[in-house]
């Protein structure tokens, strides 16, 4: 990807997203009247989102937020060092916070054989990080400087959660992805995750979020994802 990573926003939105195809992951930068961070990548992936923050024409003390969708290595993996050159507050709900901790993936529980077979490549451990905000309710992330709410809602893990922006941008996580080989395939297809914690909760946060009129989803591997897309695999996922 190009430092700044790719533009996804029309310009004149409130809040420009900026996707960083990372190595194992995608990250958000939220460039609104402060620069949020959602998701932290992997260990090692801090140079690269600091890259991307500078390229924005932000400093890292600019930063006014880590905003972590789950506590997985390739999402939190670089949180607790991103912490350290920024000063910015990590947020994260409360169903995660023993295995940010702890710095290991667990429990992973596999949707298939792609996600057996995929399981020894991803990263597992991570620098433990303990947020320094733990989410129960739902937040407006106003405070950050970023017109969107985070909201704790559980699914691909307990402690996963969305951040829903105005104008149907929806940033979900791990909730579903896109393609596979980590979205080098086929990104925009919609994909039943490899992981699923709650799988009823998925099905429930999916219906939720097109519900409230997501016009698209943003996911951690591969996207973006249509609402019309997700509808349509939606209808073939048991309830
Ligand atoms: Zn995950």
């Amino acid at each position: 990807m190009t430092a700044a990573g790719e533009l996804l926003s029309p310009p004149g939105s409130v809040v420009l997203v900026r996707l960083l195809r990372l190595r194992w992951s995608n990250a958000y930068l939220l460039l609104g009247e402060r620069p949020v961070l959602v998701d932290a990548g992997s260990p090692g992936d801090e140079a690269a989102i600091l890259a991307a923050l500078a390229a924005a024409g932000r400093g890292p003390r600019d930063l006014a937020a880590i905003v972590l969708t789950h506590g997985h290595a390739d999402h939190a993996g670089a949180a607790a060092a991103l912490r350290t050159a920024t000063g910015a507050p990590v947020l994260l709900a409360a169903g995660d916070t023993a295995m940010a901790a702890a710095g290991r993936n667990l429990p992973l529980v596999p949707t298939g054989l792609e996600a057996r077979l995929v399981a020894p490549f991803v990263p597992q451990d991570f620098p433990s990080v303990v947020p320094d905000e733990v989410i129960e309710e739902p937040l407006d992330l106003g405070r950050y400087g970023a017109a969107a709410t985070m909201r704790p809602l559980g699914g691909h893990t307990r402690g996963s959660a969305i951040v829903e922006l105005a104008g149907g941008d929806v940033l979900v996580g791990d909730l579903l992805r896109g393609g596979r080989l980590g979205g080098r395939w086929r990104a925009s297809v919609p994909m039943t995750h490899y992981y699923e914690e709650e799988p009823s909760a998925v099905s429930a946060v999916v219906d939720r979020v097109l519900a409230d009129g997501a016009r698209r989803l943003l996911v951690g591997h591969g996207g973006p994802l249509d609402a019309a897309a997700v509808a349509g695999w939606r209808r073939h996922r048991a309830a």
